[in-house]
Order: structure tokens, then C-alpha cells, then sequence
């Protein structure tokens, strides 16, 4: 197995991870690219807004954020304020957007770094006006600051009671804000035939309306996570906020028909670190719940549960690709390292492992794991910790 075909090129040198551990995340992102440029296509004239919360899903979010604006993604959007200040400290521009109401004292940070803040409560935007006026010079006017409104539709996480909404954008102006935007967040979009999608729609145009009949002019307006960007076209308004999709991962099942064309950015790689012989009636890994029934080889891979695979991988059936072939584990994963039963095959210390991604003919994508282990692919990808270095570069669509 050569090495560069799968481990693709990289901007830091070809194999900087030999140096750092025998396990790595590539990160593609020309695939981020061709996503973002994908989702413009499939929403204009509507914007497209990339999600980069969470360290850009586990694959870096400043050089995901660079790559999707350079593929014409017109805003950023974060969870907290400090990944939005990591993106302003590597020197990214254009709009970020925390999602939510921050704790009050991180919000002199955020203005600092001139992200967009949300809010939703009576106390969230006093908050925020309370930080402006705080960094205004003495005597000075406190500067216009954009801020957005989240409107909660019925996901009943973040957002304001609808009828709430008139009053709080009075609130906003009357505090010497901006309106830059309204929004809500949609619940089931992954579930096409889900009609909650459409009744959230609905209470939107509302407020949307009640906003606009009070002369409120409410900005750009946004409700579209990936799912509503694909498969919803009244849920794309001004802009869509995408996250999964940029990756390259389905949002669900049910958007998998307008999904086809994305490209997963993030494979997941490791390297055999032991090969021996097993007697069959031998049992491996802690509690020995896998018995061999034949004599074989087992090889084992230096990555475990606090790099992000499962403790439970075995009793789920997840598998790996070595040489080419799908290769079950066996006994349960252990912090640092699991097994895999490799039959009678030729295996070496130094093999390539792909946990995650594409290795010859075969292709294991961060959709089956989440279907083997009962979730989502968000949660694999977000769940491949720091101590897996990420080599980020360009690898050519094979
Ligand atoms: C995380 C998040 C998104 C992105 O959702 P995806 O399904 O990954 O596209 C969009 N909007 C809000 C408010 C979010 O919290």
C-alpha cells in the first residue's frame, strides 16, 4: 500500500505524522470547497454560511473557515465566543456569528474581536448593549453594533417565544443596536416528510411579517441548517447556515438524495503497530469477551477510545480497512490501542489502517459508524479528539 495515495499530499510535507504518532486525520479541503461550492450552487440566490463551531467539526476550523471562503461562503458561524476569536487571531474576516446568548463577561471579548452576537432574552440584549457602551470611548456615542435575533419555532432549545420577537427588536433599536438579522432553527429538516418543518416555516413568516408591519426591517433572515439547505427551499431566505454538509457528511438518511454530490473532507488513518499469532479458544482485551474459534492474526492499531473510537466498536460491528479489506475488531477498544482480526493474511507492523475513509475499492464513511454505533455522523467527526493531529492539505478526488 503506497503511502501518498492514501495519506494524500500535504501542505506541512508529505509525512509530518510519522513524526507525531501512528494515528492522524487527513483533511481535504478541496472537498470543503467543492461542498461550499455545491451548496451555492444548490441554494442561490441564497448566501451560504459556513458552521466551523467545535474546531470545524473536528476537522480545524480556521483552515476550514479559509478554505470555505475562499470557495465564496460569505459568513462564519460559531458556537462560542473564543472559537470566533481563534478565527479572528489566524486573521479570518468577513461576519462570524455566535448562535447564541454568551455568558456577560465573555462579551467584551467577542465585540473585540468583532463577531456578531446573538440574542434572545430581555437580559441578552441589555447584555450586549451594556458591553458596547462599556467599550465606547467616554463621551463618545456607543457604536452601532450588529446583532441577530434568534426566534425560537418550536426546536425549543435557544431562541424567543415568537410573539416576543416585536418587542425585543424594539428593545435592540432603543439600545442603540443594529438589527442585522432574525432567525430560528429548524428541528426535524433531515426528516423531508417531517410537515414541522413547514409549520416552523410558518411561524416565521409571521414574526417575519409582524416585524416588517411594525417597520422593523429584520436583515438578513436565516433558518436553514444543512438539511433545511438541501431539501427545503422556502427554509433558504437570505442565507443558509451549513455545517455537516461542508464536510462532506449527510445530515440524515432522508437528505441523503440531495447529498450525492458532497465529498467527505476527513479520513482517519492509523498504521499496524503489532502483529502476532492467537491460538484459537484464546480471548483478547480487557474482560476477554471475544473468543477465537480458528487460529489467526491479530494486528493491532495504536488508537482507542480517547482518540475517539467508541469503547464499544466491537460489540457494534465497526470495522477497518487493511490492505484493502474490511477487517472486523476484536475484544474492546481500549484507551490508547484496539485489535483487529486480520485471518491468514499477510500483515506487517507499519501497514496502513484506515478507520475512517477510503483505502483501494473500499470505503468506510463516518455515516456507517454512526449507523453501526446508533447516532450520527456529527458525532463521530466531532468525536476524534486532539490528540489526533490533523494534517490538512489538498488531496486530488480519486
Ligand atoms: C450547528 C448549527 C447549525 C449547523 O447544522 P448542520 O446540521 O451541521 O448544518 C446551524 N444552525 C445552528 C443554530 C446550529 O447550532
Amino acid at each position: 500500500m503506497s503511502r501518498a495515495s492514501t495519506s494524500g499530499a500535504s501542505s506541512s510535507g508529505p509525512d509530518i505524522h510519522e513524526h507525531l504518532r501512528w494515528g492522524w486525520a487527513n483533511v481535504d479541503l478541496g472537498a470543503v470547497r467543492h461542498n461550499i461550492a455545491e451548496l451555492r450552487a444548490a441554494v442561490a440566490p441564497a448566501e451560504v454560511w459556513a458552521v466551523v463551531k467545535a474546531d470545524g467539526y473536528g476537522h480545524g476550523a480556521v483552515a476550514v473557515a479559509r478554505a470555505a471562503r475562499s470557495a465564496g461562503a460569505t459568513g462564519l458561524c460559531v458556537a462560542l465566543v473564543h472559537e470566533g476569536v481563534g478565527l479572528r487571531a489566524a486573521g479570518i474576516d468577513g461576519p462570524v456569528l455566535v448562535l447564541s446568548e454568551q455568558p456577560p463577561l465573555q462579551l467584551p471579548d467577542a465585540l473585540a474581536a468583532d463577531l456578531t452576537l446573538t440574542v434572545a432574552s430581555r437580559v441578552g440584549v441589555e447584555a450586549v448593549a451594556v458591553a458596547v457602551k462599556g467599550r465606547a470611548a467616554p463621551g463618545s456615542d456607543a457604536p452601532g453594533r450588529g446583532v441577530h435575533l434568534k426566534v425560537d419555532t418550536g426546536m425549543h432549545r435557544v431562541g424567543c417565544a415568537p410573539s416576543d420577537a416585536v418587542e425585543l427588536a424594539g428593545l435592540v433599536l432603543s439600545s442603540g443596536l443594529r438589527l442585522d438579522g432574525v432567525f430560528t432553527h429548524l428541528a426535524v429538516a433531515d426528516d423531508p416528510d417531517d410537515p414541522f418543518t413547514e409549520a416552523q416555516l410558518e411561524r416565521f413568516d409571521a414574526v417575519l411579517a409582524d416585524l416588517r408591519s411594525a417597520g422593523i426591517d429584520p436583515g438578513l433572515v436565516h433558518a436553514a441548517n444543512s438539511a433545511g439547505a438541501l431539501a427545503h427551499p422556502p427554509a433558504r431566505y437570505t442565507l443558509v447556515r451549513a455545517g455537516i454538509a461542508t464536510y462532506g457528511i449527510s445530515p440524515g438518511s432522508g437528505v441523503d438524495p440531495y447529498a450525492g454530490a458532497l465529498r467527505p473532507a476527513l479520513s482517519f488513518c492509523s498504521r499496524v503497530s503489532v502483529v502476532r499469532r492467537i491460538a484459537a479458544g484464546d480471548r483478547i482485551s480487557y474482560g476477554l469477551r471475544h473468543r477465537f474459534a480458528v487460529d489467526t492474526t491479530v494486528a493491532v492499531v495504536p488508537l482507542g477510545y480517547a482518540d475517539g473510537v467508541p469503547r464499544r466498536s466491537f460489540e457494534c460491528g465497526v470495522e477497518v480497512l487493511i490492505a484493502g479489506r474490511r477487517r472486523s475488531m476484536v475484544g474492546t477498544v481500549t484507551m490508547d490501542q484496539l485489535m483487529v482480526d486480520v485471518g491468514d493474511d499477510p500483515v506487517h507492523v507499519g501497514d496502513e489502517v484506515v478507520l475512517i475513509g477510503r483505502q483501494g475499492d473500499q470505503n468506510i464513511s463516518a455515516t456507517e459508524w454512526a449507523d453501526r454505533l446508533g447516532t450520527i455522523g456529527y458525532e463521530i467527526v466531532c468525536g476524534i479528539s486532539s490528540r489526533v493531529p490533523r494534517i490538512v492539505g489538498d488531496v486530488p478526488p480519486t
